[in-house]
């Protein structure tokens, strides 16, 4: 697990919230995008040192519709950027954590990602991220 990549904001309303945090960093987000086998939109702010990914669900029986219902908007996971995702998901496990998928599967922003299930990381949602090529 290399570097924190970027850090994800579970918010309801995503336009409301670009302008929200465009005015907080004094930048606009520079993308959005959509994945929909999550059922999720997603935008992308650069702070330099590290990215903010706002995302909002856009069916209810999406992750983060369920997420919001149950804890609010906020905080929703860390992204660590991962040469090897495949392997060190092999590894994690090996180490006892929890991981939500089998395999790695495609997130946004061109990355592969898989998540630990936060029942072993203290409650804390981490993705795994490792560019596509
Ligand atoms: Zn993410």
């Amino acid at each position: 697990m290399k570097k924190l990549e970027h850090i994800g904001i579970a918010v309801k309303d995503l336009d409301a919230a670009n302008v929200l945090f465009a005015k907080l960093f004094g930048r606009p987000h520079y993308k959005i995008e959509e994945v929909e086998k999550e059922g999720v939109r997603t935008s992308f702010f650069d702070l330099g040192n590290v990215k903010i990914e706002l995302v909002a669900a856009t069916r209810p029986d999406s992750a983060i519709a369920k997420f919001i219902e149950k804890r609010g908007e906020g905080l929703h996971h860390l992204a660590f950027e991962s040469e090897a995702i495949e392997t060190e998901m092999q590894e994690l496990k090996a180490k006892e954590f929890t991981l939500l998928s089998e395999k790695p599967f495609a997130g946004a922003d061109n990355k592969n990602v898989a998540f630990i299930h936060p029942k072993t990381t203290n409650h804390v949602l981490v993705e795994l991220c490792q560019e596509r090529n």
